[in-house]
């Protein structure tokens, strides 16, 4: 497992990309962070949410940047629709249309094996995960936030495109963007009670209480799920950044800002080749 590195955009701002997809020539990607962007006040930069006040124009060039960034154009990307489900949508063609699925029922995972295609997922605090399947050509980008978790959305992505494209976890390059750190991730009763009944037999290693909150380390319980359905430990780069007490004008976090803020984009294309 190795952390992942820093890359900048040309006229200034950081994001950050695997080194194992960044060796990929196939693969285009990326986690983006607050910088590098055209957006303005609580928006400030490089925000890709529209759910919010910011004007939509400047959205619109955000994510036209980063998906320049990645080799990759406007017109191609295709946006999940986050509800924390395990839904998943199969892309199966290039339609030339900027668009989102999953709409009204949401869609928290896109697999495709089109180039051209940017598959963009969205976070901040929740993990979002990109997949590549190196002997298939295929491509997922995964939104799992502690409801993905306990709902095992990555698993089932991972299922589906052994169904669709025929992918084995041991052919998986995989990537875990900035996401909550323990410490950060504060919890309930309820919240333990549903994580703890799946993952019972990690509960020593990634579960811990402090006066009467429980802390869950959500990034290792991902890890640990990838060991479980046989992806390879060096195929596995994983961000120790936390969204939420990392750096403040690198990062939006839903927990320390609530809703006045904007929303990180991770983006992952097949390359045209
Ligand atoms: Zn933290």
């Amino acid at each position: 497992m190795s952390e992942l590195i820093e890359k900048r955009f040309e006229k200034g701002g950081r994001y950050f990309v695997s080194p194992q997809l960044e060796m990929c020539p196939h693969v285009g990607h990326g986690f983006f962070t607050r910088e590098g962007g055209v957006s303005k006040g609580i928006y400030e930069s490089l925000n890709f949410r529209y759910t919010g006040s910011d004007d939509k124009a400047l959205v619109e060039q955000n994510f036209k940047r980063a998906a320049e960034q990645i080799g990759g154009g406007f017109d191609h990307i295709v946006r999940t629709c986050q509800k924390h489900t395990d839904i998943i949508e199969v892309i199966t063609e290039d339609k030339g249309e900027y668009r989102q699925v999953g709409v009204p029922g949401g869609c928290d995972a896109l697999i495709t094996n089109v180039p051209g295609v940017v598959l963009a997922g969205f976070y901040a605090d929740c993990q979002l995960i990109l997949l590549y399947d190196e002997k298939h050509h295929a491509i997922a980008a995964v939104h799992s936030g502690w409801r993905g978790v306990a709902n095992r959305i990555l698993a089932k992505t991972v299922e589906r495109m052994g169904q669709e494209y025929g992918t084995q976890p041991k052919n998986i390059i995989a990537a875990v963007g900035p996401s909550i750190c323990r410490r950060c991730f504060e919890t309930d009763d309820d919240v333990k009670e549903i994580l703890f009944e799946i993952y019972e037999d990690q509960v020593p290693d990634y579960f811990y209480k402090e006066g009467n909150k429980w802390h869950i380390d959500l990034k290792m319980l991902t890890y640990s799920s990838f060991i479980r359905l046989g992806v390879q430990p060096y195929n596995i780069d994983m961000s120790n950044m936390c969204t939420c007490c990392g750096e403040e004008g690198l990062f939006w976090s839903h927990r320390r800002q609530k809703e006045s803020r904007g929303v990180h984009a991770g983006m992952i294309m097949l390359k045209k080749v």
